[in-house]
């Protein structure tokens, strides 16, 4: 069997180092990316090419790979790659959306005679990099057998959640857990620095116990630090929680740490929103503005 033809679309923090590992697996063929100098380079750098638009990249590949920032830049860009696609060609949307918009590119998708799943990941930038991402998959399982080549190169856990939907609907639930957790450290890390302790001795020992958490060894070193470099952009966790939100008014449900983290959140996002979730921090460590 030969191997597919994939193209990947939206090379930003996540969806570069995916690309890279495609390129490594002797998969990729193809990117497009809307800030054309980021294809150019990252195309130079693999040997790839570049497409002009969405709909060339379709018409060259098998496999078409998504990881934009929101809602609407899937639409669109589902939309532009339309006019080139195949059918039996699968589009593998890795962004963070809404239920309702993987559902709504599904029925576009498959009636051009295409498929479609839905793949958010989660393990962050260090995890696209890795190759390990977690990937939350909805769809055909036929589709993601066929898929596998694709995932199996940037994730090393893939695990099918059920039809369409299910795959974000799943990722819903991981950005609830991370609102929590980036609570959780930031008010533990303010409160170790009240008492006055030396935080790089806290963050160290406390993540070898019970308390130990992927958030506080990676982004709380540079946190007490006052660097918030992204990492996974706040505005991008604000656009995911206020999607949990509207998931949870639908079954009539409130998320209590969902709606701190949003008015949290809204209080930095015109001057931190490019920063690191973990610019939290801004709000909780003590003396600062
Ligand atoms: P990012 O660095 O801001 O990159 C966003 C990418 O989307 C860029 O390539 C951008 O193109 C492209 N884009 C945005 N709007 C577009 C539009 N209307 N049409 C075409 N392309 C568009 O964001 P990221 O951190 O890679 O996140 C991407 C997705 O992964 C988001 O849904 C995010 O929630 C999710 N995610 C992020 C992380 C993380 O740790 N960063 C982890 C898991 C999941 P330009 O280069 O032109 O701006």
């Amino acid at each position: 069997m030969t191997a597919p033809r994939i193209g990947f679309i939206g090379l930003g923090a996540m969806g570069a180092p995916m690309a890279r590992n495609l390129s490594a697996a002797g998969l990729l063929g193809y990117v497009w990316n809307r800030t054309p100098a980021k294809a150019r380079v990252l195309g130079g750098e693999l040997g790839v090419s570049v497409a002009a638009t969405p709909a060339e990249l379709a018409r060259q590949c098998d496999i078409i790979g998504l990881c934009v920032s929101a809602d609407q830049d899937v639409l669109h860009v589902v939309d532009a790659l339309l006019p080139g696609l195949h059918p039996g060609t699968i589009v593998i949307d890795h962004s963070t959306v809404s239920v309702n918009t993987a559902r709504s590119v599904a029925e576009t998708i498959t009636a051009k005679g295409g498929e479609f799943l839905d793949a958010p990941v989660s393990g962050g930038v260090e995890g696209a990099k890795a190759g390990t991402l977690a990937i939350m998959v909805g769809g055909n399982p036929a589709t993601l057998e066929r898929a596998l080549p694709a995932l199996e190169a940037v994730g090393s856990r893939i695990t099918h959640m059920g039809g369409v939907g299910a795959g974000q609907a799943t990722k819903a639930v991981n950005q609830v857990l991370c609102a929590g957790i980036n609570q959780a450290v930031t008010e533990a890390l303010a409160f170790a620095q009240s008492l006055g302790l030396e935080l790089e001795k806290v963050i160290d020992v406390v993540s070898r116990g019970a308390a130990g958490n992927w958030f506080l060894e990676k982004r709380g070193p540079t946190m007490i630090r006052g660097k918030f470099a992204p990492g996974f952009k706040l505005a991008l966790h604000h656009k995911d929680l206020k999607i949990c939100q509207s998931m949870a008014r639908e079954l009539g449900l409130t998320l209590e740490q969902v709606e701190k983290t949003l008015a949290d959140y809204e209080k930095l996002l015109d001057s931190h929103g490019d920063e690191d979730i973990s610019a939290l921090y801004r709000l909780q460590r003590p003396n600062q503005p």
